[in-house]
């Protein structure tokens, strides 16, 4: 073991039952291993937290195995390397990985990857330059197709992917309509980020007509991040050939009923629309060209991001937990330390 360093990690205790609680977590003090070769220790810097993670929670068939009981939760993580046993990487060197959620990993090298500090803050390696700006990027642009003139509509819009989608949407020449869960967050879309029309759907008295009003010319891509009735509103605005991708369902995540909605059959052959479920790892050969163009659009101002800084290690449930009270402006982030060099 080794001596240098002191770890902290979180373990999943029991499987939730609708919203997690604390008690469905570990927190638990050990040494941290030591790094044989070819391996390195890692401290985490920056940690995040995503809704998917709830889903790994479950023991349930999924595109991802669920987490085991008693084993320390993965996550996107980006560290900072204390210690080196190869020469792919040396002490100070800043990388990503998938990697558990403690103070220290001792991985094999090839797990992680090297960041460039040059380009953004390494905390932007989690959200705009990581999963969640690779999933904007490639669910709207391959399966949503947006067009110069086009209604675009997002939900889930001030949160780490939706407010990618809707900025690419307006790069690409579209009318973009958010929906999110505060008047604050509806204001930031409009008055920052350029977007035409935001809808609060938790005070609004009356969502199909706000869409309606929204979107007078119909909505020809839905991107989907919430599902529920906020989705079931917009699917009835749907324009012949509209496309949806699905791309996450976080009202659904916590629910303990059968979660019956309308059936959409007939009004997607009416509107001979496509929907289409994806996650990123479909888009695993391609991530090169992704984060080429979203480092292009950030280095000319055309796209920002906005991160929810959580602070310290032993917050990260909290910080998870509110991504379903929707606490966070863009990315939810743990900052868990700061690097040494
Ligand atoms: P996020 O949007 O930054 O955070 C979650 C947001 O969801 C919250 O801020 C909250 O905002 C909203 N929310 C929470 N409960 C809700 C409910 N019951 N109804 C409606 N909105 C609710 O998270 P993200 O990382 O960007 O992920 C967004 C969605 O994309 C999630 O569903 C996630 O699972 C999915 N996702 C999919 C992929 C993929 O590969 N397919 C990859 C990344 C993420 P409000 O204040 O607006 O309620």
């Amino acid at each position: 073991m080794n001596q240098q360093y002191q770890n902290r990690q979180v373990l999943l205790a029991s499987r939730p039952t609708g919203m997690p609680t604390k008690k469905d977590f570990e927190f638990r003090d050990i040494p941290v291993a030591e790094a044989q070769e070819g391996q390195v220790i890692v401290r985490t810097l920056y940690l995040s937290v995503d809704p998917y993670m709830r889903g790994r929670m479950n023991d349930s068939k999924s595109y991802i195995p669920p987490y085991n009981l008693n084993e320390v939760i993965a996550g996107g993580i980006v560290g900072e390397i204390v210690e080196s046993k190869t020469n792919l990487f040396q002490a100070g060197d800043k990388i990503i990985g998938m990697l558990g959620w403690q103070l220290y990993n001792t991985v094999d090298a090839k797990t992680v990857r090297k960041i460039d500090e040059s380009m953004a803050p390494v905390s932007a390696y989690l959200s705009v330059l990581g999963l969640t700006g690779l999933t904007a990027y490639f669910g709207l642009l391959d399966i949503g197709q947006p067009k110069k003139g086009e209604t675009v509509v997002v939900s889930g819009a001030a949160g780490a992917v939706g407010m990618l989608v809707g900025q690419i949407a307006k790069i690409k020449g579209a009318r973009v309509v958010g929906i999110a869960g505060t008047d604050k967050k509806c204001d930031y879309l409009k008055n920052e980020l350029g977007f035409d029309a935001a809808i609060n759907y938790k005070t609004t008295k009356n969502l199909d007509q706000d869409l309606e009003q929204a979107c007078p010319n119909g909505v020809d891509v839905y991107f989907d991040n919430v599902g529920g009735a906020i989705s079931d509103a917009v699917m009835n605005l749907l324009n012949d050939h509209a496309r949806i991708p699905l791309c996450g369902a976080i009202s659904s995540y916590n629910s303990t009923d059968d979660n019956m909605g309308p059936r959409i059959q007939s009004k997607l052959i009416k509107t001979r629309s496509l929907i289409k479920g994806f996650v990123l790892s479909d888009y695993a050969d391609r991530q090169s060209e992704g984060l080429q163009e979203l480092g292009i659009w950030l280095s000319e101002g055309k796209l920002k991001y906005e991160e929810t800084i959580v602070d310290g290690f032993d917050n990260v449930i909290v910080a998870f937990l509110q991504l379903f009270q929707g606490t966070n402006l863009g990315k939810m982030l743990v900052k868990v330390s700061d690097p040494a060099k």
